[in-house]
């Protein structure tokens, strides 16, 4: 897609640190390295993002994931790792071609906090939500 930096990449019109790629994906470091070894892995097709996702395109780029994880982990040495994905402006997107962020983890003051809020359980409330959640996958 013209104007999306990361097919542009794809393309090899914009270099990259590239630390896998195959007829389906690239997987290269990110240009900020949030974390030593911080990398992206993306489908070579041109999709927003996995809310946008067909199921093909997601089986071979997750199917990626594992063998690449262990790689960098062994690699950098990292004893922990964070994978993560953004899906639109308020989830953090930044580029709007799907990627997946792999993050090595050092140790506790390495410069990623995630955390969670958490909320007492209304299980009726739970009960509710799970069923129109179920109802839209089967839609
Ligand atoms: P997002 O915020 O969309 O989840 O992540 C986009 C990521 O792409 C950011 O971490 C950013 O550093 C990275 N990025 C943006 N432009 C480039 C680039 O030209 N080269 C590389 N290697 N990474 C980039
Ligand atoms: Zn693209």
């Amino acid at each position: 897609m013209e104007d999306c930096i990361f097919c542009k990449i794809i393309n090899g019109d914009i270099p990259s640190s590239k630390v896998y790629e195959d007829e389906q994906v690239l997987a290269f470091l990110d240009i900020t390295q949030t974390t030593p070894g911080h990398t992206l892995l993306v489908p070579k097709k041109h999709v927003r993002n996995v809310l946008e996702m067909d199921q093909e395109t997601a089986s071979l780029t997750f199917a990626r994931l594992p063998k690449i994880a262990r790689a960098l982990k062994k690699a950098t040495k990292a004893p922990a790792m964070n994978i993560i994905n953004n899906n639109e402006d308020l989830a953090g997107q930044t580029v709007f071609h799907a990627h997946i962020h792999l993050l090595p983890r050092y140790d506790k003051n390495d410069g990623i906090s995630i955390q969670y809020t958490t909320h007492e359980p209304d299980f009726e409330q739970l009960a509710q939500l799970a069923s129109s959640i179920q109802k839209e996958i089967m839609e």
